[in-house]
């Protein structure tokens, strides 16, 4: 922990600085008190020396008289840190000495000055004794000073003598000091220290705590910036890289989110796989397909569920599998299957789309349009061959008999008839289909069924029906095509005729209903049986076909009044019961202004 906290490591390096910076100091002090005390020690005998003017004129006890009288040898020399003593420099016996060691162990002390480096230099005469040499003995260590002296009666050693003690006392003395010093500097740089890097680790720690968060997602409040110098920029920078971070996270949610949205709102079922046939994403409409709530199958699952036999890594080994397309059924419905890889950044294939299209309306419409090639094909042949035949039989001979070739002719032209009225009607559902253009006008709707109704009175009137209009409420004015409308009118009135048999009763109704119109042919027919209800609008349906032919009708009457409806932006539905009649309803948009105004 004390190695790996930033704090505690700043902490220790002002403390370690403080200390060597501390010891450097202690050091060079003691260096220096000494120095101090051998210099005064020297300066002292070097300056008094020339002041006494010994000379080579005096005796030995003259010279001792000098030095014993002398003020500043009295004072300073005759003491237990410095001393002098005389020596006779061919017998080296000791003449004098000060030195209370002297005055306690003569032989001793003689013993131990002879240890002196600078007295043996003087002694042998190779030099001057002034050099700063420590000598040390049991009695303490000692630096000295030595003069050899020429005098009448001989030549002399002057042999000055100062005790380090002294000087090792302040010293120690300065030690204390500097060590309760140290002490308490260290203390008080450990407290400053802690304090200062503080200020420097705290917004650190924060930084850490707040990174710590935003990787578990939690972005929370933004740093808040202390100070100007590297510590605040750093807190700028993180709060800026986060709020960059949050935006390009939110971006890529958002982005997830909508692609999540397009996927699961997608008609197509997608599946994607990884590269072990696991299912990474699966969307609704695939569920639905499968008729799942949720799905735990795997790619072989799936495949087997579907009804086919792919194997994935297979099919990833393949490298045109993009081609690979499947028609399944499943129920009722038919399913395109595709397959698609989808890679990592170095281009590795990672997984599998299956995307399952529903192609049911597709084939729907496809089989309709084959039944209705085959419809209209068979719906001409059958006139064309009752014209082709009565022609020939015509050719054959039966023209000269002229009751029959009228009678035949009148086949023909019926026949040719109904062949119009196809075609007509067809050319009508394919204008339809191509998007007619629709001549709008205001149109009452009540006007508009008594204008068609009384010109179905004659064949209602001729089958002995009762054909009548009641208005239940005021219907709203319609915008509509009235050519159009009318065809519709006429379609669905001329049913009602057509399958009313004779004394039957015809009544339309006109009416409101919120706001739209609303025109009900009610009759007493024959019905139509509930299985074929749905199918009526549909093109050629005919519930009975021997009987709608005989009828002349084409089977397309309802789909083009039901396309009429419809690009009306209105509705047409059939009710009925088998032999108590059919009501036929159709829903018209009202002019809404108009209804404002009533
Ligand atoms: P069609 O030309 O055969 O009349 P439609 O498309 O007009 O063709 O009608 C489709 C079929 O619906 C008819 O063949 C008939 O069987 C049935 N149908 C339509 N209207 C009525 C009705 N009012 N009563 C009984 N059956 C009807």
């Amino acid at each position: 922990m004390f190695s790996r906290s930033l704090q505690w490591r700043l902490v220790f390096i002002i403390v370690a600085i403080t200390f060597v910076l501390m010891s450097v100091v202690w050091v060079f002090l003691n260096y220096k008190v000494e120095d101090i005390f051998y210099n005064d020690f020297k300066k002292s005998i070097s300056d008094n020396y020339a002041t006494l003017n010994i000379n080579e004129q005096m005796t030995s006890e003259e010279l001792l008289i000098r030095f014993k009288e002398d003020p500043v040898i009295l004072s300073q020399f005759i003491s237990s840190i410095k001393s002098y003593t005389l020596i006779k420099d061919e017998t080296f016996e000791i003449l004098y000495s000060s030195d209370i060691w002297y005055l306690e162990d003569e032989i001793g002390f003689r013993n131990e000055i002879l240890k002196s480096r600078n007295l043996m230099v003087v002694i042998s005469g190779e030099g001057e004794g002034k050099g700063k040499y420590l000598t040390k003995t049991a009695k303490g260590d000692f630096y000295d000073y030595v003069i050899r002296q020429t005098l009448v009666d001989g030549d002399y050693i002057l042999f000055f003598k100062y005790d380090r003690s002294q000087a090792l006392s302040i010293i120690s003395e300065f030690s204390q000091v500097i060590i309760s010093g140290m002490i308490i500097a260290v203390a008080v740089t450990i407290a400053i220290g802690v304090l200062l890097s503080k200020t420097i680790t705290k917004p650190i720690v924060d930084i850490i705590h707040k990174a710590e968060n935003i990787t578990s997602g939690d972005f929370g409040q933004v740093l808040e910036v202390k100070s100007d110098d590297e510590i605040g920029k750093l807190t700028r920078t993180f709060n800026y890289m986060e709020s960059q971070l949050k935006n390009m996270l939110l971006e890529l949610s958002n982005e997830k989110n909508k692609f999540e949205m397009i996927i699961n709102y997608m008609t197509d079922g997608i599946i994607a796989f990884n590269r072990d046939g696991f299912i990474i994403h699966i969307n609704s409409a695939a569920l639905s397909v499968l008729e799942m709530e949720q799905c735990s199958l795997t790619f072989s699952g799936i495949m087997q569920r579907l009804g086919l036999n792919h194997d994935l890594s297979d099919i990833l080994k393949n490298k045109n599998f993009a081609d690979i397309s499947e028609n399944v059924r499943i129920k009722d419905k038919f399913f395109r299957v595709q397959f698609a890889s989808f890679t990592d950044k170095e281009n590795n294939v990672e997984g599998l789309i299956t995307v399952l299209q529903d192609y049911t309306e597709e084939q729907k419409l496809d089989n309709m349009r084959k039944e209705f090639v085959a419809n209209v094909s068979h719906e001409l042949k059958t006139p064309l061959t009752s014209i082709k035949s009565y022609a020939e039989t015509l050719l054959d001979g039966a023209l000269e008999d002229e009751e029959i070739a009228r009678n035949f002719l009148e086949v023909i032209y019926s026949e040719s008839n109904r062949m119009d009225r196809l075609v007509k009607d067809l050319l009508l559902l394919s204008k339809h289909d191509s998007g007619i253009k629709l001549n709008l006008t205001r149109i009452s709707p009540i006007n508009l069924v008594n204008s068609v109704v009384s010109r179905m009175r004659m064949s209602a009137d001729e089958k002995n029906q009762q054909l009548s209009v009641i208005e239940l409420d005021k219907a709203p004015d319609i915008n509509g095509d009235e050519d159009r409308l009318e065809q519709l009118l006429f379609n669905v009135i001329g049913n009602a005729v057509k399958y009313t048999p004779e004394n039957g009763t015809i009544v339309v109704y006109v009416g409101k209903n919120d706001t739209s119109a609303y025109i009900k042919v009610v009759d007493t027919g024959i019905g139509i049986p509930r299985k074929d209800l749905d199918r009526i609008f549909e093109r050629f349906y005919r519930v009975d076909k021997a009987r709608s032919r005989q009828m002349g009708g084409t089977g397309l009457g309802l789909s083009i009044a039901s396309e009429i409806a419809k690009s009306h932006g209105g509705t047409i539905k059939a009710e009925s019961e088998p032999n108590n009649g059919t009501t036929i309803t159709i829903i018209l948009p009202g002019i809404i202004e108009e209804i404002q105004e009533q």
